[in-house]
C-alpha cells in the first residue's frame, strides 16, 4: 500500500484524458498491450478464454465486467443490460458462476431507486443460474447506500450476495457486526481509494492492524469470509489464526487480483487454501489499471518496459 501522497498522484494521473486515449490505444493492444497482465481482455469471451487457464491451476474466479460511475438512467440501464448478456456468456462458457459489480456502474449516481432496479435486474437473472454476486465496495461517500442497498436487497430474499469491507476505514467493525448479523458473506480488503483522515487510517501499519483484526472477527463469527490481499503478512495472520483455533480450510477463502502475485495464488493452492482471483474485463480499463500502479511503484516499470518493448 502506496502512502496518501502516492495514490493521490495516480488518481490525479486517472483523470487526464489524453493519458488516458494513449492509454487505451496501445494498453490492450493485441497479444502485446501493456494492460493485458491485469485485464483480461475486452470482451466477455476474450475473459472466458484468459481464465479458463486459472481453472486448470486449481484457482477458483470472479468476473468483474469493468465500468465505473455512470451519470444518466440510460447509461445505468445499458450496463445492467450487459451484465445480463455476461450471465448469458458465463452460463454458455460452462466457467464458474460468480461476478463483481459497482453500483455507480448501475446508477447509483442518478438515484438509489435507479441502482436498486438495475440490481433487481441483473440479480434475477443470476439468482435464476445460481450465481454469487459480489458487490465492490467504492470509495466512502457511498458506503453506507452500498450497505443499505445490499440489506435492502438481502432482505427481499437474493440470499446468493455478498459485499465487501475496507480496513482503512475506521467504522468497518461496526459494519462487519452488522453484515455478521445478518449472516451475508464479505470480502475484507485494505481499501483502494484515497480517503480523508477523518474516516480512514493513513498508515499502512494502522491499515495492517485493522486488517488482522477484522480478519478474525470474520472468520470467528463470519460466514465463509474472504480474505482478498497479495499482502504475505496478512495471509500468514490468517493461516495461524485459522490454526490457531482448528478451522478448516473451507470455512474461508483467500482472494487475489488477476495478474498480481501468480506465484502466491498458486503456492496457496498447493498448500490446500481456496484462493478466488478477481479477473476484470471490459472496454472501461483505465482507472481500474491506474488503482493497480497506484499500489505499487514496480508496477509502473513493468508498464513502461512493456511500451518500450513495443516500439
Ligand atoms: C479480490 C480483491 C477484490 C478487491 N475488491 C476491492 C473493493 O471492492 N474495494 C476496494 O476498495 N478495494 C478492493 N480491492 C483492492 C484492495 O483494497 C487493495 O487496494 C489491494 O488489494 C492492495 O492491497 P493488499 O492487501 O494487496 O496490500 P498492500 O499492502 O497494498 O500490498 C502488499 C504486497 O502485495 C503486493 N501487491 C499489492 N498490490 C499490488 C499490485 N497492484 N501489483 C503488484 N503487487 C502488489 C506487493 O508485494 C505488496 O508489497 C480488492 C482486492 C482484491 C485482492
Amino acid at each position: 500500500m502506496l502512502d496518501a501522497t502516492s495514490k493521490a498522484v495516480f488518481h490525479g494521473l486517472a483523470q487526464i484524458s489524453t493519458l488516458q486515449r494513449l492509454a487505451s490505444k496501445f494498453g490492450m493492444a493485441p497479444g502485446s498491450g501493456f494492460a493485458r497482465r491485469f485485464i483480461a481482455g475486452e470482451t466477455v469471451d476474450e475473459a472466458v478464454t484468459c481464465v479458463q487457464g486459472l481453472r486448470h491451476q486449481g484457482l477458483m474466479l470472479t468476473l468483474d465486467y469493468l465500468g465505473e460511475s455512470v451519470s444518466s438512467a440510460a447509461a445505468a440501464a445499458a450496463a445492467s443490460a450487459d451484465y445480463v448478456r455476461i450471465i448469458e456468456a458465463i452460463v454458455k462458457s460452462g466457467i464458474e458462476r460468480n461476478i463483481s459489480l459497482k453500483l455507480t456502474q448501475l446508477g447509483l449516481d442518478v438515484d438509489r431507486a435507479t441502482a436498486v432496479d438495475n440490481m433487481r435486474r441483473i440479480l434475477e437473472s443470476a439468482d435464476a443460474n445460481g450465481f454469487f454476486v459480489r458487490i465492490d465496495m467504492e470509495n466512502s461517500p457511498y458506503t453506507e447506500a452500498t450497505l443499505g442497498i445490499f440489506e435492502t436487497l438481502w432482505q427481499q430474499g437474493h440470499r446468493q450476495i455478498g459485499t465487501v469491507i475496507q480496513s482503512y476505514l475506521k467504522r468497518s467493525e461496526a459494519d462487519i457486526r452488522r453484515l455478521n448479523t445478518l449472516g451475508s458473506r464479505v470480502r475484507l480488503v485494505k481499501g483502494a481509494y484515497k480517503e480523508p483522515k477523518e474516516v480512514a487510517f493513513q498508515k499502512k501499519s494502522e491499515v495492517d492492524a485493522a486488517f488482522v483484526d477484522l480478519m478474525r472477527l470474520l472468520l470467528d463469527e463470519g460466514t465463509y469470509p474472504a480474505i482478498a490481499t497479495h499482502d504475505p503478512d496478512m495471509i500468514e495472520a490468517t493461516k495461524a489464526h485459522a490454526r490457531a483455533r482448528g478451522y478448516p480450510n473451507d470455512r474461508f477463502e483467500f482472494q487475489m487480483l488477476y495478474g498480481i502475485r501468480r506465484d502466491l495464488q498458486t503456492a496457496l493452492v498447493k498448500e490446500g487454501y481456496r484462493v478466488r482471483v478477481y479477473v476484470p474485463f471490459g472496454k472501461q480499463w483505465y482507472p481500474y489499471f491506474m488503482r493497480r500502479l497506484g499500489e505499487r511503484p514496480a508496477n509502473v516499470a513493468f508498464v513502461l518496459k512493456g511500451i518500450l518493448k513495443e516500439r
